[in-house]
């Protein structure tokens, strides 16, 4: 099968290519993002391969099936970015990778909460200028503090499971609670959780109804001083809401390896010029922010992972299997 990918790094293509090929495909890597501009590229591709930041709207739908396209593949369990209505009215079939790695993105939460308790990125940049005073350093006991989960499910659920592990109490908020979970902490209201964490981890996806979840009201709620990490989905926080929030020192430390308007910035090398986004600058300046580009999945296993399931899912699709990784516009 001849398939575009999107979105196209080095890595992208060092991890694909040569399993690819080796299955008889032929994939094309273009660096350019899919929108409405670049949909024009897929002439001649009966595949597409994109990432979180294309964008795959009804227009660029129309545009792939005009051209022939007849897959569209998700290298991200996220599908939040594609119109799967438009898609299956165009016959389109949406494939995704259900799960590359929970843990990669698990262990990326906890260094995101151990980094910003203790400050060691601080104090990695003061060493090495001789500056060895603690003041600014002071931390707390992740022992006997309460950590609260949005979205209990496989990447909530083993970053919780640590934390429980070390003697903190674990809450969660889910729509859907699982056995899985009951097993690590105690679901609660979400106002609860909100109320009595001192740290809370955003594990839920990015939906109409989890838009901008995190805002001026919510925020309202927490405890002072309370941690914030996000390594899901950007929209699920306000941003502007959470400078307010983090000028007031209502918070007290944030964690993003995500942010709503990173499709702009996150994955490029901007350090030589002049970046234009004020609210992504403003939340860099503060020195209790640590934010990561997108990369909590970068690991080798999880890279492994997404090339074998996207290669299995080229096979399902060729052989007409519908498997877990089809997603479908929800029916009503
Ligand atoms: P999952 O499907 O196993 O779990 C998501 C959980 O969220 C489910 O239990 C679901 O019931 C719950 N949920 C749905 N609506 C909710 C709501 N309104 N409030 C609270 N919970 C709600 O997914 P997962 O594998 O654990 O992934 C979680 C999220 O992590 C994904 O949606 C994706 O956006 C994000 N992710 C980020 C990266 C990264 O590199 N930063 C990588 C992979 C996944």
């Amino acid at each position: 099968m001849k398939i575009a990918v999107f979105s196209a790094k080095p890595y992208d293509e060092r991890f694909l290519k040569a399993p690819a090929e080796e299955s008889g495909h032929e994939l094309v890597f273009f660096e350019e993002r899919l929108t409405a501009t670049t949909a024009i590229l897929t002439a001649g591709f009966a595949g597409v391969c994109v990432f979180v930041n294309d964008h795959v709207d009804a227009v660029v739908l129309g545009t792939l099936a005009k051209n022939g396209v007849r897959l569209l593949l998700l290298r991200c369990a996220g599908f939040n970015n594609v119109d799967l209505a438009a898609a299956e009215s165009f016959n389109i079939s949406v494939r995704r990778v259900p799960a590359y790695s929970p843990y990669a993105v698990a262990e990326h939460a906890l260094a995101l909460i151990f980094t910003l308790n203790r400050k060691t990125h601080r104090a990695f940049n003061r060493v090495r200028e001789g500056n060895f005073s603690l003041d600014g350093l002071l931390g707390f006991d992740i022992h006997g503090s309460t950590a609260g989960f949005i979205g209990t499910g496989k990447i909530g659920c083993l970053t919780a499971q640590p934390l429980a592990a070390m003697g903190c109490r674990v809450l969660g908020y889910d729509p859907y609670p699982a056995d899985g979970f009951s097993k690590i902490g105690e679901y609660t209201k979400l106002e609860t959780l909100l109320a009595e964490s001192d740290i809370i981890s955003l594990h839920c996806p990015l939906t109409p109804a989890t838009r901008h979840l995190i805002n001026r009201d919510t925020l309202k709620l927490m405890k002072t001083g309370v941690m914030l990490i996000n390594t899901s989905r950007g929209g699920l926080i306000d941003s502007e809401d959470l400078i307010e929030a983090l000028k007031t020192g209502k918070i007290g430390y944030v964690g993003l390896d995500v942010y709503e308007q990173e499709a702009e910035v996150f994955f490029e090398d901007l350090s030589g010029e002049i970046i234009q986004d004020d609210v992504l600058q403003r939340l860099v300046t503060f020195p209790n922010v640590l934010i990561t580009s997108h990369q909590a999945f970068f690991t080798d296993t999880a890279m492994r992972n997404i090339t074998a399931t996207t290669l299995a899912n080229i096979e399902d699709f060729l052989a007409g299997r519908s498997t877990a990784a089809e997603v479908k516009a929800k029916k009503g």
